[in-house]
């Protein structure tokens, strides 16, 4: 047995439990002993029964003396009472809902027991505690007691897996194996930050001695953590700049152009992100630049400019978004912004827009309709332009990465709303291409995002990505107010909204996001079927419940619309068409409308059960308002006056800046709910310590100067082996 040996092979799980573990990813030893536990029972205060007082923990040594099972009719519950004496007194025992210790104990058995004391009128008695009988190998193992007498390790229980088991499990492997496992971590490191040596560490952490240790162990593994990712993140930056890009030459007169054809004067942040980027797009290597601002902050606009540059040198782009409708608002908008019409910019001369050159050549493709030169077009006429090169942008949804998309000399890439995507899709759509020497050919990539990465986070997860942040939204935007709605206000904001409405202002309505139900089913061989489906239906009947409420009980004089992501693409569109020209007052929708959609009429922004949202997700819905000079409003309906959500919500209406708030929701959840991080792969307990800057920075700091002496990590080999691992286990985007 080693620490590869598949779970399959540990004698004590059975098959059931093997699924339970594989569903948490632990797959292997290695997997199970860094399956950490989240916290630590105290159990170590072993004391005689004589000195027992209500409280506690304690931890008592005994005999059991009876015990018998009782049926309480009263509560219907099964309860196991039990006496245990140790020569200073005897002591009653309850376990509630566990029968089958009946058969665990029986009269004369020495035991271990740990819990708290509860009082019941001048009676008290041992609460349903931990148990265990003393090992049998108790000298032998060096283990001791493992689920009383000592600090127990409580483990996030998920998956039906309880601590208790895990233990059970854990325990005689660690004893076993612990001693084999290599310490990658290079100890000039490790003296330096006065880390315990690994062997020691990794028992410490399951089986503290003291909770010091524990989180002693706890600091060492999280900065090993930190200091591989920042190795690997790294790493790949490196690599990258090591690939070939298309320089792209920076033309300034058709800047200069482009700018004075827009309807609008652009932020100085505007302009510092787009020349950062116009910088990298001349560049040998392929660029990998994030720009990030806030909702609002006119993002489309700056990769139109990158793209105009790209496509004038006779270059192709794609441009992907995560929804048909933003796809189809970003067709639109820059079809207007590339090629525009001569009449509908009256301040322009005829001159001005065809300096441009006009005639950008867009396409769109979704997985359900192809358009080129503002036509319907088939799929395969799309397709054979793409690769004959007539196509300049092609815009699209997912379906840009589907087989078959062939484009004949890409050189950009732009993403919009980039946290939204897996990593597979971005490596596809960037597939590299040979150049007419041979050479193989990267893309350069843009993306986009209005989620606010926190500092630590771009220092480690993001760290391969420079960064540009628009920081200034438009000119004369107003600040949106918003407010917390209990129940009782709901029917004044109804007013409220009616009253916007006759002023010709437009309201969307987001309905309760809802939790798919997860089922556990077990089949007849005794696999188990995990059933998570009927979300997206589940919303969709919210969406029409809110819309029969809105438009029969309420607001039966509005014209009210209802989106949802079942619909049809051409009803949507019709929808989102319908909402644009105004003959929609209120759009009631589930989180289709979350990112991007640009509707400057719409003032008033109205989330029900808010409190079911993260943070930067309600800044997004709140960001589809205020596109605009009129005054807009932000109304969160909360039913649960909870504190948590409280704090979340206020925070909400404290900060309008994506940025602030993106620190406020890491402070008050922890990285575990940044968009996307589930799906980085990133253990839990690295996620946590991405907020303690200090580590982050550190584990960053020496990962440089490792491979600033040594980028192949030629001296650390087991460095190297880690990283490999750590490479198949983590997908950053
Ligand atoms: P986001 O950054 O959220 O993607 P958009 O690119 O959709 O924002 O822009 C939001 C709105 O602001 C659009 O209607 C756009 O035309 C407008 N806009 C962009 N830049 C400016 C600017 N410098 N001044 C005024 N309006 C602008
Ligand atoms: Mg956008």
């Amino acid at each position: 047995m080693n620490l590869s040996t598949p779970i399959e092979e540990i004698p004590r799980i059975g098959i059931i439990y093997q699924k339970k573990l594989k569903r948490l990813g632990i797959k292997n030893i290695r997997d199970l002993f860094f399956h950490f536990p989240h916290r630590y029972e105290d159990f170590s205060n072993l004391i005689p029964i004589s000195k027992a007082e209500s409280g506690g923990p304690f931890c008592f040594q005994g005999e059991i003396l009876d015990i018998k099972i009782i049926y309480t009719r009263k509560k219907r519950m099964v309860l196991t009472q039990a006496t245990i004496g140790d020569g200073t007194g005897k002591l009653k025992v309850i376990w509630f809902n566990q029968p089958y210790l009946i058969n665990t104990f029986k009269k004369g058995d020495y035991v271990f027991l740990a819990g708290k004391i509860a009082k019941k009128g001048s009676a008290k008695y041992l609460s349903s505690p931990a148990y265990e009988k003393p090992p049998t190998t108790f000298a032998k193992s060096g283990g001791g007691l493992t689920h009383t007498g000592r600090l127990i390790p409580v483990y996030p229980e998920t998956e039906g897996l309880s601590s208790r088991w895990l233990r059970f499990i854990i325990k005689p492997l660690l004893i076993k194996l612990k001693d084999q496992i290599p310490d990658s971590l290079p100890e000039k490191i490790s003296k330096k930050y006065k880390f315990l040596p690994f062997q020691e560490a990794i028992w410490q952490i399951h089986f503290p001695d003291s909770l010091k240790s524990a989180q002693e162990a706890k600091r060492r593994f999280a900065f090993e953590e930190l200091f591989n990712l920042s190795l690997f993140v790294l790493r790949e930056r490196l690599k990258l700049a090591r690939e070939k890009a298309i320089p792209i030459p920076l033309n300034l007169n058709l800047i200069k152009k482009f700018t004075a054809s827009l309807p609008f004067k652009l932020t100085f942040a505007q302009k510092r992100c787009i020349w950062q980027i116009l910088k990298d797009l001349e560049k040998k290597e392929p660029m990998n630049r994030l720009l990030e601002g806030d909702v609002g902050s006119g993002k489309t606009v700056v990769a139109a400019l990158s793209a105009l540059n790209v496509i004038k040198v006779g270059y192709q782009v794609a441009f992907m978004a995560p929804t048909e409708i933003l796809a189809k608002q970003h067709y639109k908008t820059l079809n207007k912004l590339l090629n525009p019409a001569p009449y509908a910019r009256p301040h322009l001369s005829r001159k001005n827009s065809k300096g441009l050159g006009g005639g950008v050549n867009i396409g769109l493709i979704t997985g359900k309709e192809n358009y080129y030169k503002n036509k319907k077009i088939t799929r395969e006429e799309l397709l054979k332009k793409l690769e004959e090169g007539k196509i300049d942008i092609l815009i699209g949804t997912h379906a840009l990465v589907q087989e078959g998309v062939k484009f004949r000399k890409l050189a950009l890439v732009i993403l919009d709303e980039q946290h939204r995507f897996g990593v597979e899709q971005r490596a596809k759509l960037c597939q590299s291409s040979k150049n007419t020497k041979g050479e193989k050919i990267i893309p350069h990539l843009l993306s986009m995002t209005a989620t606010p990465i926190p500092r630590t986070l771009s220092l480690t997860v993001f760290g391969d990505l420079d960064l540009s942040i628009i920081n200034e939204l438009p000119k004369g935007r107003k600040k949106i107010i918003t407010k917390i709605v209990r129940p009782k206000d709901k029917k004044e904001t109804y007013d409220f909204i009616r009253k916007e409405v006759k002023k010709d202002r437009q309201v969307f309505v987001i309905c309760p996001r809802i939790e798919p139900p997860t089922t556990f089913l077990e089949n007849n061989i005794g696999q188990i079927i995990y059933n998570k489906s009927g979300g997206g239906w589940m919303e969709v009947k919210a969406v029409k419940d809110e819309y029969q409420k809105l438009s029969k009980e309420i607001f039966p004089d509005l014209k009210i619309g209802m989106l949802h992501g079942k619909m049809k693409a051409q009803e949507k569109e019709k929808v989102m068409k319908d909402f644009k020209a105004e003959k929609i007052d209120i759009l009631v929708s589930t989180s289709v409308v979350e990112v991007g959609v640009d509707i400057p009429n719409a003032t008033v922004m109205m989330i029900e059960g808010s409190e079911k949202f993260g943070l930067s997700q309600l800044h997004q819905f709140r960001g589809r308002i205020g596109r605009s000079n009129f005054q807009s409003y932000c109304f969160l309906f909360t039913n649960t006056p909870g504190l948590i959500t409280n704090r979340r919500l206020k925070a909400l209406l404290s900060c309008e800046n994506g940025f602030e708030l993106a620190e406020k929701d890491l402070a008050i959840r922890g990285p575990g709910d940044f968009s996307g991080s589930r799906q980085w792969g990133i253990p839990d307990l690295t996620m946590a310590s991405l907020t303690d800057v200090f580590l982050v920075e550190k584990a960053r700091e020496e990962a440089q100067e490792i491979l600033g002496k040594d980028p192949e990590l030629k001296k650390y080999p087991l460095l190297r082996e880690r990283l490999k691992e750590f490479g198949q286990r983590i997908h950053l985007e």
